[in-house]
């Protein structure tokens, strides 16, 4: 399968994808040793986060800013994060379509368009949300704080 390519730019190929998809996210989590640093950015900021508490068997965070995240927060976040972008995909899609619609350009671009937001729609509606089980730690669920005070 091509890549899309539709600015132009150059995009990762399915398999360098697939490569990426089984880079480690958290590489370490023994913070024992001091913080390590993720792949993973902060889900409130552009930092990227570091590992720097286990409560019972679950990592905290910090980001570069200081937003303190627990591992059950950060997967919510990123979840309600994805969610975000592949409705913002389907805003994209739906608009430019609309556009085209409009300008009376590119009937069969405009008819794809349309045709990948119901897909992007479709990916939405069949996802499951994560469902956390009766027993877990609320303290490894602590909201984000923000920036720590020193
Ligand atoms: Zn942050």
């Amino acid at each position: 399968m091509q890549p899309l390519r539709l600015s132009g730019r150059a995009h990762p190929t399915a398999e360098e994808t697939l490569h990426h998809a089984e880079m480690l996210a958290v590489p370490d989590l023994d913070a024992s040793q001091g913080e390590r640093m993720t792949a993973v950015v902060c889900p409130s900021c552009p930092g990227v986060l570091a590992v720097v508490a286990t409560v019972g068997n679950k990592p905290s965070f910090r980001c570069r800013i200081g937003h303190m995240i627990g591992a059950n927060q950060l997967l919510e976040m990123k979840e309600v994060r994805l969610e975000d972008h592949l409705w913002a995909a389907v805003t994209a899609c739906e608009e430019f379509a609309a556009l085209l619609r409009d300008l009376q350009a590119f009937p069969e671009r405009q008819r794809a368009l349309l045709e990948q937001a119901l897909e992007i729609r479709a990916l939405i509606e069949r996802a499951e949300p994560i469902q956390w089980p009766a027993t877990t730690d609320e303290a490894s669920r602590s909201a984000v704080d923000g920036p720590e005070k020193t």
